[in-house]
């Protein structure tokens, strides 16, 4: 027998099962570089020093 689901979920079955789903309010983190410590999304680049993992990537 295939590992099939016997039933098809229900719409509140599946909103229950992902209640992480659609997270707006992600917690933030500082900048790492001391001379920035700016409060930014985390794994991504700085907006405010544009750097990330220790790299300069945007030109500010
Ligand atoms: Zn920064």
């Amino acid at each position: 027998m295939a590992p099939l689901p016997k039933k098809k979920s229900s719409r509140k079955r599946k909103k229950d099962r992902a209640s992480h789903f659609g997270i707006k309010n992600v917690p933030l983190t500082k900048c790492k570089q001391p001379s920035c410590g700016a409060y930014i999304v985390p794994h991504a680049v700085c907006p405010e020093c544009g750097m990330y993992k220790e790299r300069q990537v945007l030109d500010i």
